[in-house]
């Protein structure tokens, strides 16, 4: 299997660590706000990388964090702590704050069938570990301290930028003049490890001592420290957001490698941002989509799961409700053509079979080529191949896709619409093809269309 993997910034043979098993780590959410749209693309993008993995025959064990505390409004340590700032606009407590926003993080991964973590952590769960690894990373002499944090200091680790390709003089140069600047921080890539209860934070709700003072954790030290915990020092494969790369995860590597002198993570797996309406999201255009948006366009969060195959993960994707209406019109026709097939009883065998299986192969082998795979799936479902033979090629190509097809069932029509087909077939008998189309129509505009069989019989079907 081929993957892009940022850090080498080519394509690259995957291969394990430890075969068969696959460690995988996911920077999680931070939870002070709604999961939207663009969160979604990324959690369903991971998700097709961990199904295919598990569908090529490895052992997955993934971890995810979720961030509840540190993660500043702006993430180079500018700003305050998104959790306080989410507490202030719900008037919740932080705790609360942070409960609320994991569940509706979790109803959303739920409602688009993306597999749970095999271990889900949260940042303030483990506190006393991250101050572990600041006291390595002090040890090491990698680290000093202000009046306001202790910082990461960027200048005593070599290969600082190599995620980001940028060197440490070009990122100097880069950082922004606007910056929130320490008077003691020594270069504006260090980050903070720790931040104090002072200044600008002399009233941060959530704090814990420590052996350098009352405290906070920034929000890098998290992730270091639970993907090492909870899988070692060298990992197989970390996702998250392009975003991530010149700060999150750029220091990541430079906390986890500048404590143990070893490979933090062999692939670094990056997903492109979600576009909508071709404009970025933002607050002013109050375009970040959540469940319940999708919810009143009528669109099921299955149906925007398989609209993210459509676009290649790295690809930038653009959003609209035409493409989100086209795609659950896509997913409606899947489980029609699977409630037909389950009701044909052909048995020929036909041996093309496997020459389906390996073309979705070779598409996800290579570094997931969703879209080719849908195709390849379509082009099956055309093909005199039986309907034993087709359902159970579907099925096997949905373990990856996860559009939970083998749970299509007959959908309760409403009375409204029989009684309008009814009518409508009494039209027809009469010879009152003006009226009977008419009802045609009217059945269309409520989502359901007919299908005329042999005999004035009919088969009613959503749209
Ligand atoms: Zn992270």
């Amino acid at each position: 299997m081929k993957l892009y993997n940022t850090l080498t910034r080519s394509l690259e043979a995957f291969e394990p660590l430890n075969p068969p098993n696959v460690t995988l780590y996911t920077c999680g959410p931070t939870v002070y706000d709604y999961t939207h749209i663009g969160h979604m693309r990324t959690y369903v993008n991971n998700d097709v990388l961990k199904r295919t993995l598990i569908f090529s025959g490895y052992k997955v064990k993934h971890v995810m964090n979720i961030t509840d505390v540190g993660h500043l409004t702006g993430d180079d340590d500018r700003g305050e702590d998104k959790l306080e700032k989410g507490a202030k606009k719900t008037g919740r407590s932080v705790w609360d704050t942070a409960k609320f926003y994991t569940d509706f993080f979790f109803k959303t991964t739920d409602a688009l069938n993306i597999i749970p973590p095999d271990i889900t952590c949260r940042a303030t769960d483990h506190i006393k570990e991250m101050l572990q690894l600041i006291g390595e990373l002090e040890k090491k002499g990698l680290t000093y301290k202000t009046k306001e944090a202790v910082y990461f200091d960027t200048s005593k680790f070599a290969s600082y930028g190599k995620l980001s390709g940028q060197k440490l003089s070009e990122k100097l140069k880069g950082a922004r003049d606007d910056v929130y600047l320490d008077p003691g921080k020594k270069h504006p890539t260090d980050f903070a490890l720790w931040f104090f209860r002072v200044g600008r934070f002399k009233d941060h709700t959530m704090h814990w001592n420590s052996p350098w003072g009352d405290g906070f954790p920034g929000w890098h030290i998290e992730c270091s420290t639970m993907s090492m915990k909870y899988l070692g020092e060298t990992i197989d494969i970390h996702t998250g957001g392009v975003d991530h790369i010149p700060l999150h995860h750029e220091n990541e590597i430079a906390q986890s490698e500048g404590a143990t002198g070893k490979l933090f993570v062999r692939f670094w797996f990056h997903n492109n941002f979600l576009m909508v309406d071709n404009q970025k999201m933002s607050k002013s255009l109050n375009n970040f989509y959540t469940l319940d948006d999708l919810k009143k366009h009528k669109i099921e969060p299955l149906a925007i799961r398989y609209l993210f195959l459509q676009s290649h993960y790295r690809q930038l994707m653009n959003f609209t409700w035409e493409s989100a209406t086209s795609a659950q019109e896509g997913l409606n026709k899947l489980k029609n053509i699977v409630l037909d097939l389950k009701k044909e009883k052909t048995s020929a065998k036909n041996s093309a079979e496997n020459y389906f299986t390996k073309r979705f192969n070779d598409a996800l082998s290579n570094d997931l080529q969703t879209s080719q795979a849908v195709a390849v799936m379509w082009e099956m479902l055309k093909t005199n191949l039986s309907s034993k033979q087709k359902l159970e090629q579907l099925f096997e190509f949905d373990k990856v896709f996860g559009l939970n097809l083998e749970k299509t069932s007959e959908e309760k029509i409403p009375r409204e619409i029989i009684q309008l087909v009814e009518e409508r077939k009494i039209a027809r008998q009469n010879k009152d093809f003006k009226k009977s189309d008419e009802l045609r129509k009217k059945i269309k505009s409520l989502g359901y269309s007919i299908e005329d069989i042999k005999n004035n019989n009919y088969k009613i079907k959503r749209n």
